[in-house]
């Protein structure tokens, strides 16, 4: 599939809006409600959505959320989405707070390589902090567990808050001293009401900033075909990667090659625009392959070049909370 001069051949789905997280840059800081149930889409319409949308060209898919293993009948739904012929690569973001060693065994029995988890700190008292939960060390079990059991690579990310976490760049940073994690300082971006404030932004070149002085020169290092937007670097002879994600300070529509599946049943093809198209009531009333599949080609139509958001944060409209459109 084409949008502009680019190959979308991506596509991420979130499977849900719940969350056994509460984190304060994810979640309105005010009360929200979840999506009521008969409207989040039915594994059985994203795979027919999925299959749809490989006919067109997709091949990698991510499953995200929301907290992807919340939901009931995850590991069937994978199953059968690692049979879909067309897909060349399957991955999952999650917090990993409910990944036991059975569990990713189970995930790699069905063929998936590959795991991102969201790690922030690694102090307890802060990773309650910031994700409302006491749950670090089943966090970082997950993460040993997966990398013993041959997970990857295995990608870290971490979302910096001044006042928060920002005085553990350097300890997290030398996780890839240690082992051959991908560790990516992600933007933090304003999402509708999230408790986070302007200050607490910390920009990509400041952590680099601190990295350089604590560990010398980062390294550039070249993008292989699974890599994302992450501009990566190694510091020298480090196992693992530094790499940052910069929708703030250095947007990458252009390279961007993804189309989103909302957990409403909605392809969204730009994380940081509303714009929104329904795909799941069609596909409830009735309408053939041929129709679903110019549901997606208009969708990508609407793919912007760029998108509204600078380093002063939100020009334009807010934007929805992550969880609701899946990151
Ligand atoms: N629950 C899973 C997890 O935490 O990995 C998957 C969904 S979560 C929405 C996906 C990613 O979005 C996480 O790595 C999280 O750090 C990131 N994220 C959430 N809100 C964000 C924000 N406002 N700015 C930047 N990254 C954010
Ligand atoms: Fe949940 Fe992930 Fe959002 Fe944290 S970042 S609240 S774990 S969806």
């Amino acid at each position: 599939m084409i949008a502009g001069n680019r190959t979308i051949n991506y596509l991420r789905i979130s499977v849900t809006d719940r969350c056994n997280f509460r984190c304060r840059y994810c979640v309105p800081s005010t009360p929200f409600t979840v999506i009521e149930h008969e409207k989040i889409a039915r594994y059985e319409e994203i795979l027919r959505i999925v299959r749809l949308a490989c006919s067109l060209g997709i091949t990698k898919v991510r499953i995200t959320g929301g907290e992807p293993f919340v939901r009931k009948g995850i590991f069937p739904f994978l199953k059968e989405l690692c049979a879909v012929e067309q897909l060349k690569d399957i991955s999952i973001t999650t917090n990993g707070s409910l990944l036991t060693r059975e569990k990713i065994e189970a995930l790699i029995s069905m063929g998936i390589k590959r795991l991102n988890f969201s790690l922030d700190t690694l102090d307890p008292a802060k990773f309650e902090q910031i994700t409302g939960r006491n749950r670090l060390q089943q966090v970082w079990d997950a993460v040993l567990t997966s990398h013993e059991l041959g997970i990857s690579p295995i990608k870290l990310n971490t979302v910096i808050l001044r006042g928060i976490n920002d005085d553990e760049i350097e300890a997290i940073t030398a996780l890839t001293l240690k082992y051959p994690f991908h560790i990516r300082f992600i933007e933090y971006m304003p999402m509708g009401d999230s408790a986070v404030e302007k200050q607490q932004q910390v920009l990509s070149e400041e952590i680099k900033e601190r990295i350089e002085s604590r560990f010398g020169t980062l390294n550039p290092v070249k993008k292989d075909t699974n890599d994302g937007p992450a501009k990566k670097f190694r510091i020298e002879g480090a196992r693992g990667i530094v790499g940052f994600i910069t929708p703030i300070s250095s947007h990458f529509c252009a390279e961007c090659n993804r189309l989103r599946l909302t957990s409403r049943g909605t392809l969204r093809p730009c994380l940081l625009n509303n714009y929104e198209k329904d795909i799941i009531n069609p596909l409830r009333n009735g309408a053939s392959d041929d129709e679903l599949k110019d549901i997606i080609l208009s969708a990508l139509t609407r793919k912007p070049s760029f998108h509204g958001l600078s380093g002063s944060l939100v020009k334009g409209a807010p934007i929805s909370h992550m969880t609701s459109i899946g990151g």
